[in-house]
């Protein structure tokens, strides 16, 4: 199943999150150059995309390497990693989006996802991916009902969060889309104060 096909069946399941899944799915897997992208946004992207689209420049890219269409376009070159450090993808260096559990033996393996390139990579379970918090209690996990194989795990002691993807209860998922499936759970985090671990390609 490619990005843009899982996307479109989480969107038909999870009407909250349709509008995000939709735009995720058709820019996860884009190739193309910049002007294709920003006509893209521009007929289909978020209000804050499509404004960011109609004053976009090549020297604009440049100056924005965080920026939404930097990062949409560098995913087909993304750089190389020196080291690995703390979070961090060792392969490119960007922080990750998300977290996948992944069946392995008799129990599962915590892998972090790659905001970029998303590559996937083991992550001590018990840690919290931020500050290194290790105390049980304070790792929390939350899960929207109806949705039973992500759940969000929020950290009490510096307040950073991610969803963790369970691929032995959905082993279709996708992480990197699949989390974008519980938007609900994004607002409700910043209603509460707690901030995500990073912010996916639409800014979520
Ligand atoms: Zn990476
Ligand atoms: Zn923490």
């Amino acid at each position: 199943m490619t990005r843009a096909e899982r996307a479109r069946y989480l969107a038909d399941r999870y009407p909250a999150a349709r509008e995000a899944l939709e735009f995720y799915g058709q820019v996860a897997d884009f190739q193309g150059d910049w002007r294709e992208l920003r006509d893209l946004v521009k007929r289909i992207g978020p209000p804050i995309l499509r404004d960011a689209a109609q004053r976009l420049t090549p020297e604009r890219i440049e100056q924005e390497p965080r920026g939404f269409f930097a990062r949409v376009l560098a995913r087909q070159d993304p750089p190389v990693a020196r080291t690995a450090v703390m979070n961090e993808c060792p392969k490119c260096g960007h922080p990750p989006q998300c977290a996948a559990l992944r069946p392995e033996g008799d129990g599962s393996a915590f892998h972090l996802v790659c905001g970029l390139c998303r590559h996937q990579w083991p992550f001590p379970r018990a840690l919290c991916t931020v500050c290194g918090e290790i105390e049980e209690e304070r790792l929390v996990y939350y899960a929207i009902e109806g949705v039973s194989h992500i759940q969000t795990r929020v950290c009490d002691t510096c307040g950073k969060y991610l969803h963790v993807i369970h691929l032995g209860k959905d082993p279709l998922a996708i992480p990197d889309v699949d989390e974008i499936a519980v938007l609900p759970m994004d607002v409700w985090a910043a209603e509460q104060g707690f901030e995500k671990i990073y912010p996916n390609l639409i800014g979520i």
